[in-house]
């Protein structure tokens, strides 16, 4: 087959990148400050998608790895940024197998051998529908699902350097979305932290929903146990997958006013964001054709 002419070719490719979402375009314009959680979790993330790193005393420990394209490298300073190499990244565990937190993953296991840990039923979903990831917006073509090095079930609990963490499921949002919890310290004290990502109700619209032929909308009702069950966790601290799951920006200036009260160290986080969500999947269920604009989450 005959090459387009290179003009025909650069057109295409500008055709390619206005189709894409926001994912990896002007993904500079989301770069945000590292800054210490508490204790031994520091943020990475952007200001729309976020990234952790623990320090297990034992190697790094990251969670979510943010949107592919041009954000993996902003992901990449953002850790030195904080401090850490991004080499010493031993494990990178992913709580749901959408596009804006698996960004670097693939990145991360092919060029420092970091270990990439799933839910089994993500695993699946890469392997058998990896159009549900919505990578085929990312605007980059060398962007691949990946196959990870460890997959976890409901009730898996794994050691990583200090820090023990629990696999609870917690499909809806999207069939491998999972909650992580685990301990965190600062000298003396420690915490429970609680990992949750897969919140939106993108994925349980009527026109999601029928292209993914779940036609008696049975998502839904999965995805509301999922987050009833949640709330009946206890989490001091909550470690959530978008920054505005748990108000981050607003916590973070409140914090510059008051230095003495770490707002991030509050058992309510979790508790506030489950409340509003359960409220929010169950108005959806009467009204399911309120819609949604965008198509991650
Ligand atoms: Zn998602």
């Amino acid at each position: 087959m005959q090459r387009k002419p290179m003009i025909e070719r650069y057109h295409d490719q500008e055709e390619r990148r206005k189709a894409c979402g926001p994912l990896g375009r002007d993904f500079y314009k989301r770069y945000m400050k590292p800054f210490n959680m508490w204790g031994n979790l520091w943020y990475v993330g952007d200001n729309w998608c976020s990234s952790y790193i623990v320090d297990t005393g034992d190697g790094l420990l990251m969670l979510d790895a943010g949107c592919p394209a041009g954000a993996i490298a902003m992901t990449i300073q953002t850790i030195w940024e904080a401090g850490f190499n991004p080499r010493d990244v031993k494990w990178l565990v992913l709580d749901h197998e959408h596009i804006d937190h698996i960004g670097a993953a693939g990145f991360m296991q092919k060029m420092f051998g970091t270990k990439l840990v799933t839910s089994a039923a993500a695993a699946r979903t890469m392997r058998e529908h990896p159009e549900w990831t919505g990578l085929q917006d990312s605007s980059d073509c060398f962007d691949e699902v990946f196959v990870p090095d460890i997959e976890v079930n409901e009730g898996d609990i794994l050691h990583f350097g200090k820090v023990t963490m629990e696999f609870k499921m917690a499909p809806g949002h999207m069939p491998g979305a999972m909650a992580m919890f685990f301990n965190l310290e600062d000298g003396e004290e420690t915490r429970r932290a609680g990992f949750f990502g897969a919140h939106g109700v993108n994925t349980i619209t009527n026109e999601y929903l029928d292209e993914i032929g779940d036609y008696d909308r049975v998502t839904r009702q999965i995805f509301l146990e999922s987050c009833r069950r949640m709330r009946q966790e206890k989490v001091d601290i909550f470690v959530s997958g978008h920054t505005g799951m748990n108000k981050i920006l607003a916590k973070l200036e409140q914090w510059k006013e008051d230095p003495e009260v770490n707002p991030f160290d509050n058992p309510e986080n979790w508790n506030i964001f489950f409340d509003n969500k359960i409220a929010e999947i169950e108005a959806f269920i009467k009204d399911p054709t309120r819609g949604f604009k965008y198509g991650v989450g």
